[in-house]
C-alpha cells in the first residue's frame, strides 16, 4: 500500500528515521543491563613491528553480544553510551577487563585501550584509572591510552595537564585516527604522544589517490622526527604493508596482520607470507637456497 500513500499520510516521515531513534533508545536502555550481565567482550587486534615482523601489542576493541541483536558494533553503541553518560561505566569496565587480560596473559605484552573524549574529560578519569590499574597489580607501562584529536580541541590546557600526569605515571599515550577531524600539526609537538596512528582512510587510499601517499609519507616523517612510534591502521593488502615498510612506518595494524579476536583466539605471530613479504621489502628479496 506504500505506493498509494500521498503527501498527507504518515509517509512524510522518512522511512527509517523513527526506527533509528527507537534503536538508539533501545540500545541505551539495554546498556546498563548489558554491562551487568557480562554481554561485553574485548576483542584484541595485533600491532606488528615492520622490521622484526613481531607482534608488539594489541588494541582492545569492544564488542557487545546483544541477546536479541547479535554482535553490535562500537560504531553503533559508543555514540549512544557517550550521549547518555553511560560511557563512564562502560569505559571503566574496559579498563578493568584490559587489566584482567594483562595479568592473565603474559604473551600480551601491552594493550591499547580506546578512551572516549567524554570519558577522558570526566573529573575522575585519572583517579579511577590509577585505582583500577593499581588494584589489578598491572604495570602502567603495559597500558596505552588511545585518544582522538577531539580530546584536545576544547580544553587544551586541562587536557595537556592530564596527559602529562598520565605520562608521568607511566602510561603510553597514542593519538588515534590521525589526519581526520581538526588536525593540527602543532598538537603533535605540544602533547606527549608516544604513538601516532595514521587513520585507515589514508591507508585505504594508497595506490588509489596520489595525495594519500604524500600524506602518509609526511605523517611518518613528522612522527619519526618527533621521536614517536608511527602505526598504520587498516592495513589489508601486502602492497599497502610494503609501501608502508618502504616509507619507514614503524608498526602495522589491520586485517592483513590479524583480525580482532577474543583473547583465547588471538594470533601470536604474523602469517608467513606477510613475514616474507615484509622481509623482501626491508632486506631485499631473499633467494631460497
Ligand atoms: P579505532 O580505535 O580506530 O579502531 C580501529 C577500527 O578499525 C576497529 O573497528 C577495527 O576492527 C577496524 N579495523 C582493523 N583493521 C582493519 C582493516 O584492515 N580494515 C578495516 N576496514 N577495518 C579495520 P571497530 O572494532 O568496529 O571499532 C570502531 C571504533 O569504535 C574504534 O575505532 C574506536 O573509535 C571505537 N571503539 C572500539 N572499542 C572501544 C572502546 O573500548 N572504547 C571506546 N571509547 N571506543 C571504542
Ligand atoms: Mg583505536
Ligand atoms: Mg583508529
Ligand atoms: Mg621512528
Amino acid at each position: 500500500h506504500a505506493k498509494n500513500s500521498g503527501r498527507n499520510t504518515f509517509q512524510i516521515f522518512k522511512p527509517g528515521m523513527n526506527t533509528l531513534i527507537e534503536k538508539r533508545r533501545a540500545l541505551e536502555v539495554d546498556l546498563d543491563a548489558g554491562i551487568a550481565k557480562g554481554e561485553f567482550e574485548l576483542f584484541l587486534q595485533p600491532r606488528v613491528d615492520v622490521v622484526s615482523a613481531e607482534v608488539t601489542s594489541y588494541e582492545a576493541l569492544l564488542r557487545w553480544h546483544h541477546p536479541d541483536r547479535g554482535i553490535v558494533s562500537p560504531v553503533d553503541f559508543i555514540p549512544v553510551a557517550e550521549a547518555s553518560g553511560k560511557i563512564i561505566a562502560l569505559g571503566e569496565w574496559v579498563i578493568r577487563e584490559a587489566c584482567r587480560m594483562l595479568s592473565l596473559e603474559e604473551n600480551v605484552r601491552r594493550l591499547s585501550i580506546n578512551v572516549s573524549a567524554i570519558q577522558f574529560r570526566h573529573t575522575d578519569f585519572r583517579r579511577r584509572l590509577d585505582e583500577i590499574v593499581r588494584r589489578a597489580g598491572v604495570e602502567t607501562k603495559r597500558l596505552e591510552l588511545e585518544i582522538t584529536e577531539s580530546v584536545l580541541i576544547d580544553d587544551d590546557k586541562r587536557a595537556l595537564k592530564i596527559l602529562n600526569e598520565l605520562k608521568t605515571s607511566g602510561y603510553a599515550i597514542a593519538l588515534d585516527d590521525f589526519g581526520t577531524g581538526y588536525s593540527s600539526l602543532s598538537y603533535l609537538s605540544r602533547y606527549p604522544f608516544d604513538t601516532i596512528k595514521i587513520d585507515r582512510g589514508f591507508v585505504a587510499n594508497l595506490g588509489e589517490e596520489a595525495s594519500a601517499e604524500a600524506i602518509v609519507h609526511s605523517i611518518i616523517d613528522l612522527g619519526g622526527r618527533l621521536g614517536m612510534t608511527v602505526v598504520a591502521e587498516g592495513v589489508e593488502t601486502l602492497e599497502q604493508a610494503q609501501f608502508l615498510a618502504r616509507s619507514g612506518c614503524d608498526e602495522l595494524q589491520g586485517y592483513l596482520l590479524g583480525r580482532p579476536q577474543p583473547l583465547d583466539k588471538i594470533a601470536l605471530t604474523v602469517p608467513a607470507e606477510v613475514v616474507a613479504g615484509l622481509a623482501a621489502e626491508i632486506h631485499g628479496s631473499v633467494e631460497t637456497p
